[in-house]
């Protein structure tokens, strides 16, 4: 766990009008030497300072190619920060306006506890079986054993084509952090939920009999988006029996008996599209996160948009990022000051690279 420190005057004491003037001027002054990168989870106050708004892989591939830009404030959470540090081009410096934004679901999957379950597998079956595969919503660390591993990093848009390679190459797969985008995916491909199985770090040999983990095509990690848990089938139901013409659309990252129900399922960049390309006065429940739910609404006014919970699904770690935190960032840079550079290393670096570099030569 990473801390930041905590603000100081002015920042803690200035209105939130005082804030976004201060960002803007500080904005104004680096011109073309930053980039700021938004997240579609960020407040909204945030998201009018982003040049570039979107998911996570994009964002990064996006400031790869501002040649210009020096520096990249990125607004979303450390493992984003990461992977924008890992495909950048030349010398960028990569800043986290608040080191605290951290992804719960990331956290839940810890590199070393990785390497003990797959040395676990590797008892069992010969190594050249495995194939692991990590979401991108995951540590810098733990993409570098994916990549030492002969592996691969997916995103919720590729998953599908990532794991079916796999499979089809006659590999078993460890998929990670995230149980549900693993489920959800490889149900997508006709699997059976008897061929896939549930590895909880925290018990011997994953909790699974010698039988299971002989038996099994895919191991899923028991790791979750605590976010996208706050989504219910009980509340699609209830949402049906108010409105028989609503659609139902999910983010991967939900439960399997939520994504069941659902008319469709993808990515927060399928969410944007698909709604914005829907006909005028359609009607949509949305199992994502609340910022996003709220500027889809606010950007489709001719539709009606509402999110499939309404009385959450805020991620916690993404809203660390404030007015205070974005101006005390950029004040930083005009003034000299390199705070928060996220940057990975070594042998980290190249391995987790190579995982993504894998993924995305599969994704051309
Ligand atoms: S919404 Fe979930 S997966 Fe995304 S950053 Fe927040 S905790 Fe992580």
């Amino acid at each position: 766990m990473i801390y930041q420190q905590a603000l100081s005057a002015p920042y803690t004491e200035l209105s939130e009008e005082e804030l976004a003037s201060r960002a803007r001027a500080a904005r104004a002054a680096l011109g073309d030497r930053v980039v700021v990168l938004a997240h579609h989870y960020q407040r909204p106050e945030v998201v009018t300072f982003g040049d570039f708004r979107g998911d996570s892989l994009k964002l990064a591939q996006l400031a790869a190619t501002q040649e210009k830009a020096d520096f990249v404030v990125y607004c979303g959470v450390h493992f984003m920060a990461e992977s924008a540090d890992i495909l950048k081009r030349g010398s960028q410096q990569v800043i986290l306006p608040d080191l605290g934004a951290g992804c719960d679901m990331a956290d839940m999957a810890e590199a070393d506890d990785v390497a003990d379950a797959w040395d676990e597998l590797v008892a069992v079956h010969p190594e050249s079986d495995l194939l692991p595969v990590t979401y991108i919503n995951s540590t810098a660390a733990l993409k570098a054993f994916v990549g030492k591993k002969g592996g691969v990093v997916c995103t919720s848009s590729n998953a599908q084509r990532i794991v079916k390679w796999a499979l089809d190459l006659g590999k078993r797969v460890f998929f990670f952090p995230d149980q549900h985008l693993g489920r959800n995916t490889c149900r997508s491909l006709g699997m059976s939920l008897e061929e896939m199985v549930l590895w909880d770090p925290e018990q011997t040999q994953g909790g699974l009999s010698d039988a299971s983990v002989k038996e099994a095509r895919v191991f899923l990690w028991k790791g979750h988006c605590p976010v996208h848990m706050m989504f219910s089938a009980k509340q699609v139901q209830a949402l049906r029996a108010r409105d028989r013409h609503i659609k139902v659309i999910a983010h991967p990252e939900c439960a399997m008996d939520v994504v069941d129900l659902a008319d469709e399922v993808g990515s927060t960049e399928f969410i944007v599209n698909t709604i914005a390309k829907s006909a005028p006065g359609s009607s949509w429940a949305v199992g994502t996160e609340m910022n996003l739910v709220n500027r889809i609404a606010a950007e489709n006014p001719d539709k009606r948009v509402v999110s499939i919970n309404p009385f959450m699904c805020l991620c916690g770690t993404m809203n660390r990022i404030d007015l205070a935190h974005l101006a005390w960032s950029l004040e930083n840079l005009v003034a000299g000051r390199l705070e928060n550079v996220i940057s990975v290393e070594g042998e980290d670096r190249a391995f987790a690279k190579l995982a993504l570099e894998r993924m995305l030569e599969m994704s051309v």
